[in-house]
């Protein structure tokens, strides 16, 4: 249990610990905002987690030049931030209006080398034209809440990472499992999303060992894999 990660929370969103038991144990976590108003509250979030700082495509509409402007601020004042969480999402609002948000989110993640969290719904193709354009000095990225195989490929050739969230298990397990198998173990993270977390949802340690037994792997075993993985991303 102690070995468990988590590569997308959002801890100002009010995590509550009996919907989540073993978040007080996790090893590494990459925690992001999807407002400016949740900037400072993170920043002041004494949990020990990796923070990032962004605005999410729902709230692309928060985004102007003052924002930008501290959203640098906070970047260049501390290095061990991040960007996130930041996308596209095609079943909400509008992605024209949402492309310039997050493509110049991107750009300050890549220009100041850091880690990007990427929310992508129906987007594959938009998202990675947008990274390999405008991503590519980041210092990692991650895709949140993966979902689509046929796409896994050009995502890896273009250095990101797999976080596979819960939601994912209502899927069928031949789905399940062609997804999962097409990800590069060295490329798998997983996460919970909380507080938004999945129907069922019981801590990382159930949910990573859900995924192992999908891939036919220890449970433990998995749990070294991704945390190995996040904690390469994070602190190396
Ligand atoms: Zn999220």
């Amino acid at each position: 249990m102690h070995m468990t990660s988590d590569a997308h929370l959002h801890p100002v969103d009010g995590i509550m610990p009996e919907r989540y038991p073993d978040l007080t144990g996790l090893k590494h976590s990459l925690s992001c905002t999807s407002t400016r108003d949740q900037w400072v509250p993170l920043m002041e979030w004494g949990g020990e987690t990796v923070k990032s700082f962004g605005i999410h495509p729902w709230y692309c509409d928060g985004w102007d030049s003052e924002t930008e402007s501290a959203l640098l601020d906070i970047l260049r004042e501390d290095k061990g931030a991040q960007v996130g969480e930041i996308g596209l999402d095609s079943k909400r609002g509008s992605v024209t209006e949402q492309m310039p948000v997050f493509r110049r989110q991107l750009e300050i993640a890549s220009e100041l080398g850091r880690i990007a969290s990427i929310h992508d719904i129906g987007c594959e193709k938009e998202v990675l034209d947008s990274i390999r354009m405008w991503g590519k000095g980041c210092r990692g990225i991650v895709l949140h809440s993966y979902s689509s195989d046929s796409y896994v490929k050009p995502f890896t050739e273009a250095g990101c990472m797999f976080s596979i969230n819960p939601r994912i298990l209502s899927r069928s397990e031949i789905r399940l499992k062609r997804l999962l198998s097409s990800i590069p173990l060295d490329r798998l993270l997983l996460e919970s999303d909380a507080p938004f977390t999945a129907k069922g949802f019981e801590g990382m340690g159930a949910f990573t060992g859900r995924v192992a037994s999908l891939l036919g792997m220890e449970p433990s075993e998995l749990e070294v894999v991704v945390d190995d993985n996040l904690g390469r991303l994070l602190h190396e």
